[in-house]
């Protein structure tokens, strides 16, 4: 059985998803522009043209100034292999510059979310290159300076995987640019797009308003907490590579703001107090989802876990652990406010909040809650990643927060 698992796992899965997946999304967002979704057209956008590759280098170049851009700066958590990134904080300034900017030329150009809502298959196919040309960097440059006590894998594996945690080009940390500053700021920018090509398009409609306006918030929250980001997985686990790096530079614009996209060329059918309800579902779950990572947030920086949350002392569990030379550390597992309801309460909010921005889309078939359904997947995944990871770390510990704490997603159910 641990063989062939890891026969999947190293040879067979990551080819199977690096294909799948970068040929998958220009599929897609063909599907999403109202093109013929053939394999031949995708050949055809996949190479981008005048319009992507100026957007693009734009927004590459743009995100990459604001790291630069005087501004606070602080040290991340760190890491497994006790390295401590430097992380630029002037988040809430560079989203609020970018939509700013954007704004103004949409009052100029109101014609430009028409050119980016067709030009998308080939916005992403530019986005493709891009970052399979940023991964395979990242690969090679890996590898120059590999660990001795990192044991070498196929290479496909450690292309998908990635090889540094946090590696850096001209200065700037390539995770902070490529997932907080290029890939959520296209989403945010896209799906404004979206909205607007499909006001021009079908007039205006409260259920596409309410698709882009609960991402919008989504996103604004994503900006005001960037600071949080970096005490996640996708920072302190995940090592520079295809799954992230790619995820961010091409999933996220494609697949992310898929409902979006789909409403330009499918008007959406819901009723305004259909999509009412879906707004107030998705300003709870955003808010709540903020809350839970809000309330880890302050437990793991107040001294010694003293902080109070739903207006109690927190109650935590003692835990230790050892690093790769084996110095033993100690730390604290959470067991009360959300932490003591489930163990990835988060995950739950965040799926309830994509499910609510695409539950306008309804009537319209399963297409539009593709996004939603991915998340599913890959969150429900990401609850075993991390539990492998915390219970290798902590053990014993580990275990007597399962206990305390039953459930992953949902109390009573799972
Ligand atoms: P979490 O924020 O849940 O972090 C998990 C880590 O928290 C564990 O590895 C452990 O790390 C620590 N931890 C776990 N339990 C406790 C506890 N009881 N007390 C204290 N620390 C604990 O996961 P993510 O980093 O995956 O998610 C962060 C946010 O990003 C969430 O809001 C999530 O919804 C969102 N997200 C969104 C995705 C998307 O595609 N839209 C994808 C993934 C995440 P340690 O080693 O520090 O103890």
């Amino acid at each position: 059985m641990g063989k062939t698992y890891d026969i999947i796992r190293y040879h067979v899965a990551p080819p199977l998803l690096i294909v799948g997946f970068t040929c998958g999304v220009q599929l897609l967002v063909l599907v999403g522009a109202g093109q013929p979704a053939t394999l031949s057209v995708a050949l055809s956008r996949c190479w981008g043209n005048t319009f992507s590759w100026t957007a693009v280098i734009l927004l590459l170049k743009c995100a990459a100034l604001s790291l630069h851009a005087p501004g606070p700066s602080k040290y991340g958590p760190h890491s497994s292999d006790k390295s401590r990134p430097l992380y630029t904080l002037n988040g809430v300034a560079y989203y609020v510059t970018t939509l700013l900017a954007f704004s103004c030329l949409l009052a100029l150009r109101p014609d430009l979310a028409d050119a980016i809502h067709q030009s998308h298959p080939e916005l992403v196919g530019t986005l493709n290159l891009v970052a399979l040309a940023l991964c395979l960097w990242l690969l090679i440059d890996g590898k120059r300076r590999a660990q001795s006590d990192d044991p070498p894998r196929p290479i496909m594996y450690e292309f998908f995987r990635g090889m540094e945690l946090h590696p850096r080009i001209l200065g700037v940390d390539v995770k902070q640019w490529t997932n907080s500053r290029v890939g959520l700021m296209a989403w945010q920018l896209l799906v404004i797009a979206f909205f607007i090509a499909g006001v021009r398009r079908n007039g205006f409609s409260a259920a596409a308003f309410v698709t882009m306006i609960l991402q919008t918030i989504y996103l604004a929250k994503f900006y005001y907490w960037e600071w949080g980001y970096f005490q996640t997985l996708d920072i302190t686990l995940d090592r520079a590579g295809y799954y992230i790096c790619w995820g961010c530079l091409v999933l996220v614009p494609s697949l992310y703001t898929f409902t979006s996209n789909y409403l330009v060329t499918h008007p959406p059918v819901a009723t305004a107090p259909q999509a009412a309800a879906a707004l107030v579902l998705g300003l709870a779950s955003v808010l709540l989802n903020y809350r839970v990572d809000y309330e880890k947030l302050c437990f793991r920086t107040a001294k010694d876990g003293r902080c109070h949350l739903w207006g109690r002392p927190a109650q935590f569990l003692e835990a230790e652990y050892k690093d790769k030379q084996g110095r033993v550390h100690r730390t604290r597992l959470l067991v009360s406010g959300s932490w003591g309801v489930a163990r990835h309460l988060n995950y739950t909010f965040e799926i309830l909040s994509a499910l609510a921005w695409s539950l306008p889309a309804m009537g319209l078939g399963i297409l539009p809650f593709l996004y939603v359904i991915f998340l599913t997947l890959l969150l429900v995944h990401r609850v075993y990643r991390d539990e492998e990871k915390c219970q290798q770390k902590y053990g014993s510990s580990w275990q007597a927060y399962c206990r305390l704490v039953p459930y992953r997603l949902l109390p009573w159910i799972f």
